[in-house]
């Protein structure tokens, strides 16, 4: 994959051996089990699109096209719920690299087939002002709905390694990834600091820590203890 100059550039059969080295499951448990009786819609938080409306690389989405029925470009009438306001909040977050989808849902899933927003869903690589990416931290916006979310420890050791290493590549390759992570990064700084709250992150050594928003100093804690949330408390 040397050479290439945006993660757009990936070509299918790159994708396809991306997807096969990020493909176990967070955890053992299956946590949709754990989440969905808490969605009036009865579903995964994460597979509802009321809730959440999936987001590919223009590339993975050529690939997905031709190989599976499971997806389609969002329309934004999926969900009946969807306002006006919404779709246009929703069109303006996306990156210009991905494109918005819309799948079967979660009786049809295909497991080889979803996209990368599915396996990393709640986490995105966290990057530090001093530019490491360290670890794992999670969409706060998620935080009363995700069952993983409160149950940092349940996630497997397997499924962070997975995570940690298919972010490596990648941001070996892309280095406007890495710059849209390391923004992502630093809005969750700006979060948790008006908040005067520490960010939970599952480190890349193994452990768990707590960072400090405004010093980002590092306090390794047990995972038992970090806070739970809405439903899960
Ligand atoms: S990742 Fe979170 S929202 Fe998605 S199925 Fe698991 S617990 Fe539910
Ligand atoms: S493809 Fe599967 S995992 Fe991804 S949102 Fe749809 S139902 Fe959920």
């Amino acid at each position: 994959m040397r050479g290439l100059k945006s993660i757009t550039d990936l070509a299918p059969a790159d994708i396809r051996g991306l997807y096969a080295g990020f493909d176990s499951p967070i955890s053992t448990l299956d946590c949709g089990k754990k989440c969905a009786p808490h969605n009036p819609g009865g579903k995964p938080f994460c597979c509802d699109i009321c809730h959440a409306v999936p987001a590919a690389y223009k590339s993975e989405w050529n690939y997905l096209e031709s190989n599976t029925d499971l997806w389609h470009k969002w329309r934004g009438n999926e969900c009946d719920e969807t306002t006006t306001q919404d779709r246009i909040r929703i069109k303006a977050d996306i990156p210009k690299n991905m494109i918005l989808l819309a799948c079967l849902g979660p009786d049809r899933c295909q497991r080889d087939f979803r996209a990368f927003s599915c396996r990393q869903f709640p986490f995105f690589p966290y990057v530090t002002s001093n530019y490491r990416f360290i670890g794992l931290a999670y969409e706060w916006e998620f935080e009363m709905k995700c069952w993983v979310i409160s149950n940092l420890h349940q996630v497997s050791r397997k499924y962070r390694e997975e995570f940690i290493g298919t972010y490596d590549h990648l941001f070996s390759l892309f280095q406007d990834e890495f710059e849209d992570y390391a923004y992502h990064s630093w809005r969750m700084r700006e979060h948790f600091g008006r908040q005067r709250r520490r960010i939970p992150l599952l480190h890349r050594n193994g452990r768990t820590c707590l960072i400090s928003p405004a010093s980002e100093r590092i306090r390794f804690v047990e995972p038992m203890r970090l806070p739970k949330f809405g439903f899960y408390k």
